[in-house]
């Protein structure tokens, strides 16, 4: 089968057209979106795409990254108007972003009509979750009423590294025990025990949780209302400085770009070492917290931009994971493990490793899936 995965995000439209029985992909591209200008954006992708015939022609399916799928999606499904109208009950638990997913599967709809079109949530990997860590230490009834609950994101990514982790590694499928750490602009771990995911570091939003390119992660829920009386600032003035002006960005004073911070830290910039040291830090630590639901620990997969490229912020975690037994190999990390299946750490379990996560690849999978192929 041939199809078209589409991820729609804030500043980019990312697509790969897969043969998903060879697995061969057949072509693959990324828009940057400038500001605002995210429908003309999606036109450009809809008609470059359309105006390949042979695409147009040769396609069985479109699959959509959609990043909230509330407690209603546990897995990808085909979408018809119900479930669009559930993409869009979900939308005030993710406004910047389940907009903008439905607006990009109705521009595909128009541009490739009849097509079956298959929804893939960032949060349907983690549905898994028990309700020991999905719930908040709130009123029972914010749950059950408002869907006030740990949902996790960038499922898809965790879910293909940690496949991708049990074939590379060898490791056994229903007893594994593997943390999956996507670091990206947005940056979240999973711990997944035989494939499921039974904890997460996000939670009701992508902003719990480990230190991002300008997002806080975990801060005490105290200082919105102090930030918000002292600063003079209303809710979205205090949730934009987090979301926004914060994480890396906000400690080095110079960017949320790893790159950029471990440049900065080698001509000797104190600020930017100290923002890759509490990167590295509240990682590590978020890492060997996840030991406790799994009850141990077989192997830590770094993905994501920065999880695949940096050597620098893998040696620094595993140095805090040491006390675990991981035991870092230099060479194999510099080449993020590149003659080595992946692997950067020696003996274990457990052990380290980078996967080029493939999130485009396993959304048409699942639309390959959900199709009946
Ligand atoms: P997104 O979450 O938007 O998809 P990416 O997965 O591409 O983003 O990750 C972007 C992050 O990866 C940025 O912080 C970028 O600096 C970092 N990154 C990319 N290449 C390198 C590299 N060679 N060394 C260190 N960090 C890198």
């Amino acid at each position: 089968m041939r199809a078209l995965a589409v991820n729609c995000g804030s500043s980019s439209v990312k697509f790969a057209l897969v043969d998903t029985a060879s697995g061969e992909r057949l072509l693959t591209g990324v828009e940057e979106i400038a500001a605002g200008a995210h429908a003309a954006t999606l036109d450009a992708v809809v008609e470059r795409l359309a105006g390949e015939a042979e695409i147009a022609r040769g396609l069985d399916g479109i699959g959509h990254r959609v990043v909230h799928g509330g407690e209603t999606f546990r897995e990808s499904v085909l979408i018809d108007e119900h479930v669009m109208a559930s993409i869009e009950a979900a939308s005030p638990m993710a406004p910047l972003h389940n907009p903008i997913n439905r607006q990009g599967i109705r521009r595909f709809e128009q541009a490739f009509p009849g097509k079956p079109q298959v929804a893939v949530f960032d949060t349907a990997f983690h549905q898994t979750l028990p309700p020991r860590a999905y719930l908040y230490a709130l009123p029972r009834e914010l749950h059950r009423k408002h869907g006030v609950r740990r949902y996790g994101f960038h499922g898809t990514s965790h879910r293909y590294l940690a496949q991708e982790a049990v074939r590379r590694f060898d490791l056994p499928e229903k007893t594994s025990r593997v943390v999956t750490a996507h670091l990206g602009n947005g940056c979240s771990t999973a711990a997944v025990l035989g494939g499921r995911s039974i904890e997460t570091s996000m939670g009701f939003s992508p902003l719990e949780g480990l230190v991002m390119g300008t997002r806080s992660g975990d801060i005490d829920p105290g200082l919105h209302a102090y930030l918000a009386r002292h600063l003079g600032l209303d809710v979205d003035g205090v949730t934009e400085i987090l979301n926004r002006e914060s994480g890396l960005l906000g400690l080095s004073g110079l960017s949320g770009d790893m790159r950029q911070l471990e440049a900065a830290e080698a001509e000797g910039n104190a600020d930017a070492a100290l923002a890759i040291e509490i990167f590295g830090y509240r990682l590590a630590r978020q890492v060997a917290g996840l030991q406790v639901p799994l009850g141990g620990l077989d192997a830590l997969v770094f993905g994501g931009g920065i999880g695949e490229n940096s050597p620098r912020v893998r040696a620094r975690v595993l140095e805090w994971l040491a006390p675990l037994g991981f035991v870092l190999d230099e060479q194999a990390n510099a080449s993020h493990g590149e003659n080595e299946n992946g692997r950067i750490g020696q003996g274990g379990p457990p052990f380290a490793g980078v996967v080029p996560t493939d999130e485009e690849f396993l959304i048409a999978l699942d639309t390959a899936r959900v199709l009946g192929d």
